[in-house]
């Protein structure tokens, strides 16, 4: 994309008390606008970009950020044939926590949830909030036993946490974690990655919660959309052509 060099930027001509405000009131700095009109501007994008892909309440990737991610790895995996793994992370019971201590106990226990997971990852790790007391983790370049090792870090972590919620209560919590490894070599999708995921963790509640369950399937199994995805154009010529039967498709099992 080229953008066209502005000679003169007037920033009086563009509406920015808005987002000036929105972002001092998140806590960012921003520079003075008299010490130039380019930085300062720069520095509002940079800000409502960062407000854009965090969650509010924990500070993590927020789930459009991790749509990102999530679809960035998939053609990383595809093309290098490294292995990268997606954790779901979901809260025992937790509209207990919410009811029997209310919602700000709740929140904090979020937090505390985040600021766990975060110290078990990696730097290159992604570790987002899914929704409301669901988290996920983007693993990239993960081999099957350091991310099995690190997901029962993560569950055993979370279970010895004794969380302040009140000057008078601590909290223990425990979570159910679900997994699945990206087909290697294979353009998946984001949709079908975290669906294969979330087949884990709703087997581990399943199981009795307080547990990891991770599919290792890499690369054995295609599903049919992958394999539309796969051998879509190729099927498409064949029939264009009528002759090449199903003898001719490619054999996954
Ligand atoms: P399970 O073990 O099956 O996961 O049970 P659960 O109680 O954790 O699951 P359920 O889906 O029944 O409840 C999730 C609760 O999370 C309900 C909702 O009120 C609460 N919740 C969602 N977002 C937030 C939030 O931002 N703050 C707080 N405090 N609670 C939230
Ligand atoms: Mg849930
Ligand atoms: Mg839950």
């Amino acid at each position: 994309m080229t953008i066209p060099a502005s000679p003169s930027l007037d920033l009086h001509a563009l509406r920015l008390d808005d987002a000036h405000a929105l972002l001092e009131h998140g806590g960012t700095e921003l520079p003075a606008p008299e010490q130039g009109a380019a930085a300062y501007l720069q520095s509002i994008i940079d800000g409502l970009c960062e407000l854009s892909l965090r969650d509010p309440l924990t500070g993590l990737a927020n789930r459009r950020h991790f749509r990102a991610v999530l679809s960035r790895e998939i053609e990383i995996v595809a093309r290098s044939g490294n292995s990268a793994l997606l954790l779901m992370l979901d809260i025992d019971h937790f509209k207990k926590i919410n009811d029997n201590h209310g919602h700000v106990a709740g929140d904090r226990v979020l937090q505390a949830v985040a600021r766990c997971i975060s110290s078990c990852v990696r730097p290159q790790d992604t570790v987002a909030r899914y929704g409301g007391e669901e988290f996920a983790i983007v693993m990239p370049d993960c081999q099957a036993a350091y991310g099995e090792t690190v997901a029962e870090r993560i569950r055993q972590s979370i279970a010895a946490l004794d969380i302040p919620v009140s000057p008078i209560l601590n909290l223990q919590i425990t979570t159910s974690v679900g997994g699945a490894f990206a087909p290697v070599w294979v353009r998946s999708t984001a949709d079908i990655w975290i669906e294969r995921a979330d087949t884990q963790l709703y087997l581990a509640k399943a199981q009795g919660r307080n547990q990891v369950c991770i599919d290792h399937q890499q690369v054995i199994s295609v599903s049919a959309e992958e394999k539309s995805l796969l051998f879509g154009s190729l099927a498409a010529t064949e029939s264009a052509w009528g002759e090449l039967g199903d003898n001719h498709t490619p054999r996954f099992s």
